[in-house]
């Protein structure tokens, strides 16, 4: 454990500068160099001739045997270029090199090689430049897989396996600790960990990298699992919040519509939490967008108030927090309780009155942002913390809500319909109550799947909805156009399991920034187009959402950003390109966003996705299905929970817990199987104090830090 503990400075050829530019990656110890795992692998294992690789175009293999003697020139301004011919059945190639003098020992006459690089045709002849190349032949086969790594400036890729390589070597001499117990990975067939290491970094083949994947998925399952359930256990501590008054009946007496049942069983879950356990509740509420949750967080504040207690209820933007400011207040002054509203635009003095308020305990309600409910206010005397649109899971924040004080009760909202089956393992310190029927009445938003050649109806169909005083969503999937990936590198193997390695390549994606510019100037240059995407400044987002808020804007641009639930009854249509990069879930709860007034809405999926494909009966699936739950078990069955565990790029959006290997790998008995081993060895040991399992702290312990949660 020492050794993988140290700096990575202490590896050979890791000098200080070297170990700076690891550092911009995350890197300082051997352990953290082992966890940086490729992003994709490049295919060197399928051969082509060279006929068919100068067809293909792309970067590829081809085994050829070397023709002539390697002769060099100078070049005028110093180089030297070095070249030899080599041959396969299907023709002859000039291979080219600069400044490879020591090349004329390698390429001997007669020995046959896997190049691996562009291979063009010029006239009758072939020619590579600077390929990469292994020695080939019956006994000497060179792996197949070659690692791809995250880089940073100064770093090659040669640098890393150079590092890598030999630390694996060295390794392997002696035994390595093992945060899954040994009974676990034989119960479950699990790789160990030095050699799942070396499969990761350097896989003979698919399947072996396949067995380090899920190796790794399980183990980042069981210790998210563990440190779950420890902290669960830590808050199971008695409260002495136990409330009293239990009559809602003026509370309801408020509302204008009668519950759904499951508002109902709902209600009642967060009624017995407050009202008889002995411990705080701490629950998750789980429903589909508009499934009418926050009148059951109204309930919940409304129990603790009237009990003489204040209730925080934070949401991650301005804009949801004067939704529910507007909603919530009114409600609660016809009770005689005091709601104030904590955001950023406030002017200093009102913030300085708000926090006053509250630090007196004259405030019944604060509804505010996270950033400021959290960093700068305290409640006089807090009874109850609730958290909404919380998206998945967000370790990091239920951590600093339980912080403030474990005795206090706290609800999270998530519309993140979240199948039973993974919400155990997802949530597991939480109990949960699921809303999984909408309130009657509420219109169906009607969906279709469409290609390119609609284009043109489709702009005349916004101009329609525009010129009826309605407004437009389009959401797409990326924020600028990225460099086409990978073109020159061939054909490669991504690490993850993601949905668009299934999809066929060369679809462009449409990029944010470029549309909304396009579409202003060329489509519809009478109205007003906005952008809203992840990368703008947190205040220019609320000022553009407020901007459609107020009908200022017709046609709204933007990622996936806009799917917290911000409530604009106007809005009654959703595009969204590049439909079949969304997951399931996701498009579902994008859709959400339109249908919320009385004109009838619709959602418009723009996919080029071939007719027969999973992706397009994925698309199928959200253009007949309108229940959340109902689709994603779908997408669960056809996929793995892949959409389930967020990953870094999307945790980022939204502070949740971010899983770096799980999900994409893993299928949803993987992590049933993980969630029942850390059950298990927590029932033998219920704070892993035993010597064989102290390091499992540690390595809990540093999950939960490099996914920006901390766990103690
Ligand atoms: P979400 O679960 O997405 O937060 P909301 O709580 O905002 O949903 O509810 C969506 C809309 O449905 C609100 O306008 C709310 O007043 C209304 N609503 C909630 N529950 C019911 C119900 N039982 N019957 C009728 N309308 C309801
Ligand atoms: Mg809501």
């Amino acid at each position: 454990m020492t050794e993988l503990n140290k700096s990575v400075q202490m590896l050979p050829g890791v000098g200080t500068k070297r170990a700076e530019q690891l550092a911009k990656l995350g890197i300082e110890t051997v352990e953290d160099l082992l966890y940086h795992f490729p992003r994709a692998y490049q295919n060197r294992g399928k051969v082509f001739s060279l006929g068919q690789a100068s067809l293909s175009g792309q970067v590829c293999a081809t085994v050829l045997t070397v023709g002539s003697a390697l002769s060099s020139v100078r070049l005028s301004g110093g180089r030297t270029l070095s070249r030899f011919t080599a041959f396969d059945s299907t023709g002859k190639c000039v291979i080219s090199f600069f400044n490879q003098n020591y090349l004329k020992d390698v390429f001997r006459l007669g020995c046959t090689f896997r190049f691996y690089g562009k291979v063009e045709k010029k006239g009758r002849s072939f020619s590579m430049t600077s390929p990469a190349f292994e020695p080939w032949s019956d006994e000497v086969r060179p792996p197949e897989f070659y690692p791809i790594y995250p880089l940073t400036a100064g770093l090659s890729q040669k640098n890393l396996q150079n590092i890598i390589g030999p630390l694996l070597a060295r390794l392997s001499q002696e035994p390595m600790e093992d945060p899954i117990p040994e009974d676990v990975r034989q119960k479950y067939s699990l790789m160990d960990r030095f050699s799942a290491f070396a499969a990761i970094h350097m896989p003979s083949d698919y399947d072996c990298l396949n067995a380090a994947r899920n190796r790794f998925a399980f183990e980042e399952l069981f210790l998210y699992s563990l440190g779950m359930k420890l902290m669960g256990m830590r808050r199971r501590k008695s409260t002495d919040l136990i409330f009293p008054k239990t009559d809602l009946s003026d509370f309801f007496a408020q509302i204008p519509f009668a519950l759904t049942d499951a508002q109902k069983r709902t209600v009642n879950d967060i009624y017995v939490d407050m009202t008889r356990s002995e411990t705080p509740m701490a629950r998750l509420v789980s429903g589909d967008v508009g499934s009418g949750k926050t009148v059951c967080a109204a309930a919940a504040a409304a129990i603790a108030i009237k009990n003489g207690y204040q209730c925080a209820l934070m949401v991650p933007t301005e804009i949801l927090a004067n939704q529910h400011y507007n909603d919530l207040q009114p409600l609660f002054a016809q009770l005689g309780y005091r709601t104030e509203l904590l955001t950023g635009s406030l002017s200093a003095s009102e913030k300085r009155r708000v926090r006053a308020a509250a630090q007196k305990g004259e405030a019944d309600l604060l509804i505010g942002t996270h950033a400021l409910i959290t960093d700068d206010t305290v409640l006089a005397r807090p009874g109850l913390v609730i958290t909404d649109e919380q998206h998945r899971f967000g370790v990091a924040q239920r951590q600093a809500l339980s912080q403030k004080g474990s005795r206090i009760h706290t609800l999270v909202m998530t519309a993140t319909p979240i199948p039973r089956t993974l919400a155990h393992i997802l949530y597991g310190d939480l109990d949960v109550s699921v809303i999984d029927t909408l309130p009657p009445g509420r219109q169906v938003v009607d969906t279709f799947k469409v290609n390119e050649s609609y284009r043109t109806r489709l702009n005349a169909f916004i101009r329609k909805q525009v010129n009826e005083g309605h407004q437009v969503y389009i959401v797409c999937p990326a924020v600028e156009q990225s460099a086409e990936e990978e073109a020159e590198n061939g054909e490669t193997i991504s690490i993850h399991y993601r949905p668009e390695n299934e999809l066929p390549k060369g679809i462009p994606l449409q990029a944010a920034v470029d549309y909304a510019k396009a579409l202003q100037s060329e489509v519809f240059p009478d109205l007003s187009i906005g952008l809203l995407h992840g990368k703008m400044k947190a205040k220019d987002k609320d000022a553009v959402m407020a901007d459609f808020v107020s009908g200022k804007i017709h046609v709204l641009v933007s990622t996936t950003v806009i799917e917290v639930g911000v409530n604009v009854p106007n809005a009654t249509l959703m595009i969204i390109e590049n439909a079949e990069r969304f997951g399931l879930a996701q498009l579902h709860q994008l859709r959400g966003r339109v249908g919320r007034g009385s004109a009838k809405s619709y959602c418009v999926l723009m996919s080029n996705t071939p007719a027969g494909s999973t992706a397009s009966a994925r698309l199928d699936k959200i253009c007949q299905s309108h229940n959340g739950y109902e689709i994603a078990s779908f997408d669960l069955e056809l996929r793995g929970p892949g959409d389930f565990f967020p990953q870094a790029d999307q945790a980022r959006q939204s502070g949740e817990f971010s899983f770096r290997f799980a999900g994409l790998a893993a299928d949803v008995s993987l992590a049933e199987h993980a969630a029942a081993a850390a059950a298990e060895l927590l029932r033998r040991d219920p704070t892993l104090k035993e010597p064989d399992h102290l390091h499992l702290q540690s390595a809990i312990e540093r999950l939960f830090r490099l996914a920006d949660g901390s766990i103690s």
